[in-house]
């Protein structure tokens, strides 16, 4: 019976033995879990914040959700409480619309992250730019370009990224080419123009240029949080799967962090997609930038052939009345502003309706064109030999006084007079009356000194032609 009793008491120790050592085991399991957990917890609570600050920017339903969840971590509220955060979470997220064709309309959670950013500032110093230049259009070109400038203007404040001015770049272009095609202004004029707005969209690219990289530096700023917070996130899903006993806290933890591992690849997807579409924009703003320099340049060599030929006297290739009109008022100004004085001599071709009726048109028209050929090596480069009309002729001389015109309309009636033209084995010559006129005192526009020059010319027919008179 002893024995017995021995033998009950010796099993009871040993089960006591084995209960103490199980208990002991328990309690290092619950210390291990127990670390386990503060560690997930400290984890937890040091990159829960860095995620929802960046997420709770926004008075969005997700921005509110996402501050919520903050506030609610930080009370060390119960889990059902943050259970039912993150439900409404994923709520929100699914109610977000985070496409790339929103972000592109700046209307999904995140684009309104971009549109703080400083990315901003470019867009609106561009859209500045493009205003000065179409305000600049607006005050140089005519009235009827108005209605078309303002058109532009009412796209620029509608723009909002970049790919938006690509609409802008292509109507001030459209404009230009259209002025360009219709002005009859001066050569000079148009080509001061269009230097100017050449220089101003010069700028306009530079400063594109330098909003493209800002973009592609937020980009990869981007693209660098992501990266971090994603490695952390696998952290975070590692320790949870040591904790077995947390299985809640773990499903709690894991659905949190797959919405957001969602949002950020939708996120990085969208960053892909708008520095494609920027990427885009660029390419064809420099297409059309360079298209733009070709056709200025075709234009203005358009312009120049076209000023040459209105300027220019079809039979004789000299300059016409057109020309002469415009350098005889140009000189008057420089000499009532500086008193530079200038010459005029008018040269008309005597009896030369006589040349015309004895030998025919066609020799008249020769000898007009010898006249211009024989005439024209005698003078200055600054000197402009033009048609004034029919057998009529005018040579504007700058800083020329009267003496040293009379001695080259001297010289040119020397010339003329020899020049000796063959009509059917016949001798033909011509001579010419030329009068002399000078800038001076008194004079108001090139007409003075026309009127003078033609009088002398008057009286040299008069003193029998073929002869110079100053007057
Ligand atoms: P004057 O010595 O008084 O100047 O006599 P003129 O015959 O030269 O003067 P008038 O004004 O009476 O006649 C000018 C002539 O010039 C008339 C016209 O036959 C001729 N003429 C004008 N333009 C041209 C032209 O383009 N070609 C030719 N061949 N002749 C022209
Ligand atoms: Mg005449
Ligand atoms: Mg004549």
């Amino acid at each position: 019976m002893a024995e017995q009793g021995n033998d009950k008491t010796d099993q009871l120790n040993a089960e006591i033995i084995k209960l103490r050592s199980q208990k002991d085991r328990l309690l290092k399991e619950l210390n291990a879990v127990e670390a386990q957990y503060g560690n997930l917890d400290s984890l937890y609570r040091r990159y829960f914040p860095i995620i929802l600050e960046a997420l709770s920017q926004d008075g969005t339903a997700l921005g509110n959700a996402c501050a919520q969840l903050g506030a609610a971590m930080r009370k060390k509220a119960s889990p059902a409480k943050i259970e039912y955060i993150f439900a409404q979470i994923k709520t929100a997220m699914i109610q977000e619309d985070i496409s790339p064709a929103a972000a592109q309309k700046k209307k999904g959670f995140f684009s309104s992250i971009r549109k703080k950013s400083s990315q901003g500032q470019s867009i609106n110093n561009l859209r500045q730019s493009y205003h000065d230049v179409v305000n600049h259009l607006k005050s140089t070109l005519d009235k009827k370009y108005t209605k078309k400038l303002d058109a532009i203007t009412l796209n620029l404040l509608n723009t909002e990224d970049l790919p938006d001015f690509d609409e802008v770049r292509e109507n001030i272009f459209t404009l230009i080419f259209l002025y360009i095609s219709e002005t009859s202004q001066d050569r000079e004029k148009v080509n001061a123009f269009i230097r100017d707005i050449v220089a101003r969209i010069f700028e306009i690219e530079k400063r594109l240029a330098s909003s493209y990289e800002h973009t592609n530096t937020l980009l990869s700023s981007n693209q660098g949080f992501e990266s971090i917070l994603n490695d952390e996130m696998t952290g975070i899903k590692y320790s949870s799967d040591v904790a077995e006993s947390l299985d809640d806290l773990r499903a709690k933890i894991s659905t949190g962090l797959s919405s957001i591992e969602k949002a950020l690849r939708k996120k990085q997807k969208v960053d892909q997609a708008i520095s494609r579409l920027a990427g885009k924009s660029k390419d064809s703003f420099t297409s059309g930038f360079a298209r733009l320099k070709q056709e200025l340049q075709a234009a203005t060599k358009y312009t120049e052939e076209l000023e040459k030929k209105l300027n220019e006297d079809q039979l004789t290739g000299a300059k016409n009345r057109r020309a002469y009109d415009r350098k005889i008022e140009e000189e008057m100004d420089r000499f009532l502003r500086y008193k530079t004085i200038f010459s005029l001599l008018i040269i008309d071709a005597d009896k030369f309706k006589n040349i015309n009726d004895t030998y025919g048109h066609a020799i008249g028209d020769r000898c007009l064109q010898e006249i211009i050929k024989r005439t024209q090596p005698l003078l200055r480069k600054s000197d402009m030999l033009a048609r004034y009309g029919g057998e009529e002729f005018a040579v504007i001389m700058p800083e020329t006084d009267a003496n040293g015109a009379t001695q080259v309309a001297e010289k040119i009636r020397q010339t003329i007079e020899k020049i000796e033209f063959l009509y059917k084995e016949e001798t033909v010559r011509v001579t010419v009356s030329i009068g002399v006129s000078c800038a001076k005192e008194g004079d108001k526009s090139g007409t003075d000194l026309f009127e003078r020059a033609d009088m002398a010319v008057y009286k040299a027919k008069e003193n029998g032609r073929n002869q110079v008179m100053a007057q």
